[in-house]
């Protein structure tokens, strides 16, 4: 591993991932001097327990690169124009981000990383496999997002066999020497290109992900968008013998996982060289059964399968797995109306496997757009819809999008972006409503207009839908 002693590290950004590798660059006997833009309560809180421990904290200027600096940390988050940057390429100094950090840190018996990419079902997908992969008896972790952080998992006295980790743009962005046994690319629809400044960029960055891979790279065989992730794969320098394995909801070819008659089959990793195909699991197996889910199952046999798990463990793991909050999960039946909480569709790709997963829908809808038009969405789910209750900052733009491909559709708009906004929409979605519909909140947009994050959110949902029931004794 790296030797960090007597270097001077700037770790740029503090938080989720800023703080633990501040302490652990200084366990490591590095000079850490923390740059931040912000200088809150919350940073001055985070700022003072690190300068107890000797750690050096710039609030209220994260742009100016601090004399002496060897290396920069920074921040998944952070854009690669900020001046920050600039500076740091001018002087010669290299940027990390937190995976490169953790790659770089891990010892030399490390377990490899089976990785996990793609603009939506990146934590579904590194569930089940570990899931899967623990139902082969292997000692792993979902790493990532949700659960074990990637620099506990690496610096921590756990041991592990194999890791399923999940990756964002922005941490593959930041991570040049990453290479990881196999990995995933789900899907790529435009999100976040308010950061990655284009398309083509945010999918290069995707892209990373296959770099050095020395098994499989699993790409998703029926994604129709350009570029698809089967080229990335074609983009990528890998090590010899690696293969190219897609995935697809209809029959899977040569060296593809796919679906037969309702059950999941491996026409990539055959053990038995007198069939062409293995039978893993049912789609019955899959919880829930939605098309989206099911291509995020496949994903992860693949890599599972690419390490060489059992066509048994795959059906147990996946058996074993439930989805975690706010995605997709149904809340109440209220007079014979569901109510069904996914607010983790942040972007308008999510949206749409969700409304393409019921139907009539009461859609209640907005957010924050990151950039994103909705014109595609809209005219996909047209013809589900019942009716739609509008909420926060840009919901102008979805407001728009439906008065072009759905006029027929009645929409509420409710001209606030507070917190209270949820229960007023919970209250006029159940105005539209009819028995046996759908109140799909699947918001296509980030929560941060209204909510501090997608999961208070989805908790602000359930409990006016809560409220409703109980109103109705
Ligand atoms: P991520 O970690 O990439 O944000 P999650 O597994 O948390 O993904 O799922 C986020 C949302 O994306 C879900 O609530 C669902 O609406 C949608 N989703 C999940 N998997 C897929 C998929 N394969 N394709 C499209 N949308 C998906």
């Amino acid at each position: 591993p790296f030797d960090f002693q007597g270097k001077h590290v700037t770790v740029a950004g503090l938080g989720v991932s800023g703080v633990p590798a501040a302490k652990a660059l200084h366990g490591l006997g590095a000079t850490v001097t923390v740059v931040n833009d912000g200088a809150d309560e919350r940073a001055r809180a985070q700022a003072a327990d690190l300068e107890a421990l000797g750690i050096t904290v710039r609030l209220g200027d994260g742009d100016t690169l601090p004399e002496g600096t060897e290396l920069i940390v920074t921040a998944p988050g952070w854009k690669p124009d900020k001046p920050l940057f600039a500076a740091a390429e001018q002087a010669g100094v290299p940027v990390w981000g937190d995976v490169e950090l953790a790659w770089r840190l891990r010892g030399p018996d490390a377990a490899p990383w089976l990785a996990v990419t793609g603009t939506n079902g990146k934590t579904t997908t590194v569930q089940m496999l570990a899931s899967i992969l623990k139902a082969a008896g292997l000692r792993t972790a979902a790493v990532g997002n949700i659960g074990v952080s990637l620099l506990d998992a690496v610096l921590g006295e756990e041991q592990f066999d194999v890791l399923a980790v999940e990756l964002s743009s922005y941490q593959l962005h930041w991570a040049p020497s990453l290479r990881a046994h196999s990995a995933a690319v789900l899907n790529l629809a435009p999100d976040h290109l308010d950061w990655h400044g284009s398309m083509e960029a945010y999918a290069a960055d995707k892209g990373r992900i296959y770099e050095g891979n020395r098994v499989a790279c699993v790409y998703n065989a029926d994604a129709t968008d350009k570029p698809s992730t089967e080229d990335l794969v074609r983009a990528a320098d890998v090590e010899e013998g690696c293969r190219a394995v897609g995935f697809t909801l209809g029959t899977p070819g040569p060296s593809q996982l796919g679906v037969v008659e309702g059950i999941l089959v491996d026409r990539a990793f055959v053990e038995d060289r007198h069939k062409n195909a293995q039978e893993l699991a049912e789609v019955g197996d899959v919880n829930p059964p939605a098309p989206h889910n099911i291509a995020n199952a496949l994903a992860a046999a693949a890599l599972a399968r690419a390490y060489g798990v059992p066509a048994r463990a795959v059906r147990d793991g996946l058996r074993a797995f439930t989805p975690d909050a706010h995605r997709i999960a149904h809340v109440a039946d209220v007079d014979g109306v569901a109510w069904v909480d996914d607010s983790k569709a942040t972007n308008t790709h999510a949206a749409e496997a969700s409304l393409a997963a019921y139907e009539p829908i009461v859609w209640i809808a907005g957010g924050l757009a990151k950039g994103a038009t909705f014109d595609e969405l809209v005219a996909k789910s047209a013809k589900r819809l019942r009716g739609a209750v509008l909420i926060g900052a840009d919901r102008a733009l979805i407001r728009e999008a439906l008065a072009r491909h759905a006029p027929q559709v009645p929409v509420v708009d409710l001209d606030r972006n507070d917190t209270g906004a949820m229960r007023a929409a919970v209250r006029e979605a159940r105005k539209l409503a009819h028995a046996g519909d759908t109140v799909l909140l699947a918001p296509a947009c980030a929560s941060m207009d209204m909510f501090a994050n997608y999961n208070k959110r989805g908790d602000a949902f359930a409990d006016a839908v809560r409220e409703l029931g109980s109103a109705d004794g």
